[in-house]
């Protein structure tokens, strides 16, 4: 049991209403704050970007009750497919039978999570833009402008779950020993769109994550609902084949022709959604402490952004909440220890699936095609379907397991030093499935 506070979350994006519902659940009275209109009374018309669900991200949503019905509007995933030249496609189961990821519509999940946070009891306030935060005391500053006048609300406690650019950071950033550091990647995204059949069917197979892997860019497409496909394109801002190199329609259809001709039945409106769409950019960043004595606490992209190459961000800042949830049970009514070691236990692992995330675009863009990374991959599924308990796969520990990311990511390096082993064994190739390949994983785990 906790004493009932007066807690202010400021962010109504995924985690922010996550957590308001977490905070609600114990009885705490629960203000959502955000600049933004409400999610629900825009018209997304045209984009939909979407993204990818996975264990992490259901167990917080299972444990208040809500895996259901987010699932419910999700579209499960189970392979990725891997286009590498003209009808030519490779595919890459992600997990053991029945083990799959959820592609979600980004906005149809935000309505639906504000909606469950409203019938919970948290209240929202929305077109509030947060400017301050008094680190001592959690009293928040809204108001139309920063240099206009501000209106206080006194709170017991403020959340920052205000995204990558948090104002809530923002201000912790400005005390002595408050590390800070963001790293911008000289790769972009553009969203591109493959829309329904006629019939509403979706013109690719949609329990797919498909990925036209061409080294340092890639395109990689992700099924809606409604029978249209997200794509994503990822490539540098500048150089040889980057956004900058596409400047003109002509350029445009011609790398399209060139490097991914197999699009071009499924992508109609190449060249309007190209120059309509904006090229994004993405970023890595880090920072420590991520609390404030007993007031003010950061939480998902606020205090760990990370590229979105492992599709964790949103489960990494749902399991934020899960482990915040499991510091409520344990310190009750301490909120100073409750948030120590809450940023404690959570720091390194964030640290860690920015590594991993960063890491995989590498093996999305390059290694997905790649002949030695398929034999690794098709070694270690066929050691793992032998030997379970020995070899869970890095992907599957990241994603169907809840181990700690900085656990994941540790075995997941001694695992790939043992496969390199193994990869020199002679004529690999042919005897990958060989009892001496067996044996040799087998003592090398001893090690
Ligand atoms: C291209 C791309 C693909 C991705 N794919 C995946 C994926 O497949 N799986 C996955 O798990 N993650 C994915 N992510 C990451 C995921 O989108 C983020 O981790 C997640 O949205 C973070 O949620 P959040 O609530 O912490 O922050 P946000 O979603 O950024 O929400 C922050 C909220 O705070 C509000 N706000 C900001 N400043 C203020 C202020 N001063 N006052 C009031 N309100 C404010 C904003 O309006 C916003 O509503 C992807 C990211 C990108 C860029």
């Amino acid at each position: 049991m906790q004493t009932h506070k007066k807690i202010a979350v400021v962010g109504s994006g995924l985690v922010g209403t996550l957590l308001a519902i977490y905070l609600k659940k114990r009885g705490h009275t629960v203000h959502v704050f955000d600049r933004s209109p409400d999610i629900r009374k825009i018209n997304f018309t045209g984009r939909s970007i979407n993204l990818v669900l996975s264990d992490r991200g259901i167990k917080a949503l299972k444990d208040v009750g809500l895996d259901k019905e987010v699932l419910g509007i999700g579209i499960p995933v189970e392979k990725r497919a891997i286009h590498t030249g003209v009808d030519t496609v490779n595919e890459q189961f992600y997990g053991k039978d029945g083990e799959v990821i959820y592609s979600l519509s980004r906005g149809l999940l935000n309505k639906k999570m504000v909606d469950l946070a409203e019938k919970a009891g948290v209240e929202f306030f929305f077109g509030e833009k947060v400017w301050d935060v008094d680190l001592t005391t959690a009293t928040i500053s809204i108001g139309e402008s920063e240099r206009g006048e501000w209106v206080t609300h006194d709170y017991d406690i403020t959340f920052g779950a205000d995204g990558a650019f948090s104002r809530i950071r923002h201000k912790m950033q400005r005390q002595s020993m408050f590390n800070y550091s963001q790293e911008f990647l000289n790769i972009g995204y553009k969203e591109l769109n493959i829309p329904a059949n006629a019939d509403g069917s979706h013109k690719l197979d949609k329990n797919s994550l498909h990925i036209w892997p061409r080294g340092n860019y890639m395109l990689m497409a992700l099924a809606n609902l409604d029978g249209s496909f997200t794509c994503t394109l990822f490539m540098p801002h500048d150089g040889e084949n980057s956004f900058e190199s596409l400047q003109t329609k002509e350029q445009l259809v011609d790398f399209f022709a060139n490097h991914f001709p197999d699009t071009k039945e499924v992508i109609p409106n190449l060249v309007e959604d190209f120059f309509k769409n904006p090229t994004s950019y993405l970023v890595t960043m880090k920072c420590f402490p991520w609390t404030f004595s007993d007031k003010v606490a950061l939480i998902g992209d606020a205090c760990h952004a990370i590229v979105p190459f492992y599709g964790h961000g949103m489960n990494a800042g749902f399991e934020d909440i899960t482990v915040l949830e499991e510091m409520m049970d344990k310190y009750g009514d301490d909120w100073a220890n409750l948030l120590n070691d809450y940023e404690n236990s959570r720091k390194p692992n964030a640290d860690a699936i920015a590594e991993l995330s960063y890491r995989n675009f590498m093996e999305m863009s390059s290694k997905t095609a790649d002949a030695n990374f398929l034999l690794q991959k098709k070694i270690e599924k066929w050691f793992s379907d032998k030997h379970p308990e020995l070899w869970v796969p890095l992907y599957s520990r990241v994603t169907f397991s809840h181990q700690p990311y900085a656990e994941a990511l540790a075995i997941g390096d001694r695992q790939n030093e043992i496969m390199q082993e193994i990869l020199q064994m002679e004529n690999i190739h042919q005897n990958w499935n060989s009892e001496a390949v067996e044996n040799k994983i087998l003592e090398l785990l001893k090690v």
